[in-house]
């Protein structure tokens, strides 16, 4: 894929910021946007074109009700015409919450003597894995705190471990991680233990607000944290994932400064990030924020709508700390991933300690549902949830793979190997009702395929149900 050149008051050069301030607020600030304008971005993106900078700025200056209507359906097509109706599902794993730093809307942070901080020993990874497979999950994101006991060494060790644990027909096959920011040479330590994406979020890209939010330890320097991408490159980490809180500054900002850091791995790196997180704060403990930045259900739609025709081959993640509804309303406008039976206490999936409670979790999620809870919404939703990891295994990751970018790819791959996942957990885990809904879902996406793929598709089908498992194309 080639990325049309944008020139940008920061020049980009690899390992140096990039971000400028005034640059975002200059295109933010221009008059509301024309209703021709606003069109002719959305067919920008339809075309599959990832937006300049200008061109988001465009969007989000389009407030009047009927643009916004606009741009959600333009979301809702561009998802439905790209992704299909796929969805694949993760589960989140927080390993240590120890951590040095004093970000104020974290619960996990230094100060805060009320948490129960603890680290997940060799037995109690193990235990929490073996829930998490006996419940279905395939795909891991692996969760530290910033602290010198979790170095690289130590999450590689954690990473090999959880690919280790095999129970029953189950098998973690792609683990992600979300961890502090590493050096190149710490970079290239996770990588060799396997992780799929490397995930950071810069919290808010602004950097006088992040200095503000930032109090104490390492992460106060917002450069390292906003090159730590840069850094991952540079060891061969191409697959990595960005993200901002939402709530910590102006949502507006941080959409154009997802967009810029986006580009800016483009133009340095060829390759877009694989995926975009955009958690917005929730109650933790110790949290003192006020509302200045809130976010409210209408912004946030709005922004996850803008995003998704900003980057139209990137991943969306929207996690269980919002609730089913809101999350099932912005599956239709392009998330592609989502977390089901989430826990985040330390030790949660296996033990019996209590939920929702601030000192034993980073912060509150609002969404309980169970994985198989989740799937049976997605089916009654039409859409089709897929624990699928072959592209990563197959190496098909970074500027040598964009699924978006490759003509027929979804069809030839992802949507078959979303159904073949499926079939395994229909046939290993779903109760028997989620099971009939599952097969007749498998059954209604059929005619997707050609028929070559189909009766492949088929084929397996059958080899799954006499045994077989982790096949993929
Ligand atoms: N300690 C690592 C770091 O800071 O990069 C790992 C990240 S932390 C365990 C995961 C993410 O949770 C943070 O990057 C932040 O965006 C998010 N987070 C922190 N406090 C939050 C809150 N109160 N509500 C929602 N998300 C929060
Ligand atoms: Fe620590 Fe990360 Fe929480 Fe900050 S966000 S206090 S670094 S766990």
């Amino acid at each position: 894929m080639h990325f049309r050149p944008e020139s940008y008051c920061i020049a980009d050069e690899p390992m140096k910021p990039f971000i400028d301030p005034e640059e975002i607020w200059e295109l933010l600030n221009r008059p509301a946007s024309t209703d021709l304008e606003v069109e002719r971005v959305i067919a920008r993106s339809l075309d599959k074109q990832r937006l300049t900078l200008q061109e988001v700025a465009i969007l989000i200056n389009a407030a009047a009700p009927e643009q916004i209507k606009r741009i959600k359906e333009g979301a809702r097509e561009l998802k439905r015409k790209i992704y299909g109706n796929r969805v694949v599902l993760f589960a989140p794993l927080y390993v240590g919450n120890k951590c040095s730093n004093e970000c104020t809307y974290c619960g996990f942070r230094a100060s805060n003597k009320s948490q129960v901080r603890k680290t997940l020993t060799g037995e109690e990874l193990k235990k929490e894995i073996e829930v998490l497979e006996d419940n279905g999950q395939k795909r891991l994101i692996l969760v530290y705190g910033e602290h010198t006991e979790y170095d690289p060494a130590f999450i590689a060790a954690t990473v090999r471990a959880a690919y280790r644990v095999k129970k029953g027909n189950g098998e973690i096959r792609r683990v992600n991680i979300n961890a502090a920011p590493l050096t190149i040479e710490g970079f290239r330590t996770v990588k060799e233990a396997g992780i799929g994406t490397y995930q950071i979020f810069q919290e808010t890209y602004h950097p006088e607000a992040y200095r503000q939010y930032h109090l104490r330890g390492k992460k106060t320097d917002y450069n390292n944290r906003l090159t730590a991408l840069d850094r991952a490159q540079e060891a061969g980490l191409d697959d990595v994932g960005i993200g901002a809180l939402f709530g910590l500054y102006d949502w507006r900002f941080e959409v154009m400064a997802l967009v810029r850091h986006t580009n800016h791995l483009e133009a340095c790196y060829n390759v877009g990030p694989h995926t975009i997180s955009f958690p917005r704060i929730k109650d933790a403990s110790m949290l003192h924020l006020g509302e200045r930045y809130f976010v409210p259900d209408s912004d946030f739609s709005r922004l996850v709508a803008i995003l998704r025709l900003a980057v139209p081959y990137t991943g969306m993640i929207l996690t269980a700390r919002e609730p089913a509804a809101l999350r099932n309303e912005l599956l239709q406008f392009g998330v592609s991933q989502i977390d089901g039976g989430t826990r985040i206490e330390l030790g949660g999936y296996s033990g019996k300690e209590p939920q929702h409670d601030l000192n034993r979790g980073q912060f509150l999620i609002h969404d309980d549902r169970s994985l198989n809870e989740v799937i049976e919404e997605l089916l009654a939703q039409d859409m089709l949830p897929s624990f699928c990891t072959a592209c990563y295994r197959l190496g098909r990751t970074g500027q040598h793979f964009m699924e978006f970018s490759v003509p027929g790819f979804i069809k030839r791959f992802c949507t078959p190997n979303a159904m073949l996942t499926l079939a395994e957990y229909l046939v290993d885990y779903a109760p028997s009702g989620t099971a009939q809904k599952g097969w007749e879902a498998i059954e209604r996406n059929m005619p997707q395929l050609n028929a070559k793929v189909a009766g492949e598709v088929r084929e397996r089908i059958e080899m799954i149900k006499q045994g077989k498992r982790d096949l993929y194309f």
